[in-house]
């Protein structure tokens, strides 16, 4: 199955886009894993968009779908992925949505875990204080201005997909501030009644 996790920065999506892969093998896409170990590795893109991570700001829709073009044909994609904050913009989503249609594929399912901002803001503060309690530097744009600069872009930017995707008839949307444990199962809930009997025997 190909999905896509949707909500603000900070909503869960990675943390349940990695408990997806170990449990059903679709692997996790996360363009802002790989925009961020591109910077890291200083690589040509990662200077190119250092900045712009640094910021909160989204990089262009030519690079982002380019990784993903790049990615989604490896042999680990063949029975789905999992798309973790790709797509931001309706460009990507359209583009996203041509690329699986050239190989025989479509987006299953866009799972929306919704959570209140005051929410999100407490998690990202605790998210830096765990990241400094073990040694490790904080990223970059996890500073109380940057954060709230992600929210806006994702207001701006990213939630008119939702209408793109309702429109399509694939939203579910879950309660992103239930425990890590409750979200996964209503994830798990909400996939097994979109496969139905007949994929999950055929185990696909
Ligand atoms: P994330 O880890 O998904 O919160 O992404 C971190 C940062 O990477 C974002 O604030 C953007 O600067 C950039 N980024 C990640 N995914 C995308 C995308 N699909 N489109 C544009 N920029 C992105």
């Amino acid at each position: 199955m190909n999905i896509v996790l949707f909500g603000p920065p900070g909503a869960g999506k990675g943390t349940q886009a990695r408990i997806l892969t170990e449990r059903r093998g679709w692997p996790q896409l996360s363009t802002g894993e790989m925009l961020r170990a591109a910077v890291q590795n200083a690589t040509p893109l990662g200077r190119q968009v250092e900045a712009i991570l640094a910021k909160g700001e989204l990089v262009t829709d030519a690079i982002v779908i380019g990784i993903v073009a790049e990615r989604i044909d490896r042999p680990d994609c063949k029975n789905g992925a999992v798309f973790d904050g790709f797509p931001r913009t309706i460009a990507q989503a359209e583009a996203l949505d041509k690329m699986l249609a050239e190989r025989g594929k479509k987006i299953d399912l866009v799972l929306v875990l919704k959570v209140d901002d005051a929410v999100l803001i407490k998690r990202a503060e605790q998210r830096v204080r765990d990241t400094l309690a073990r040694g490790e530097t904080p990223r970059s744009d996890d500073t109380p201005e940057t954060l709230q600069h992600r929210l806006s872009v994702y207001y701006k930017n990213t939630a008119p997909l939702l209408e793109f995707y309702s429109r399509q008839g694939k939203v579910a949307t879950l309660d992103g501030m239930a425990p890590i444990e409750a979200v996964t199962a209503s994830i798990a809930r909400t996939i097994d009644k979109e496969r139905g009997w007949f994929a999950r025997l055929l185990g696909r």
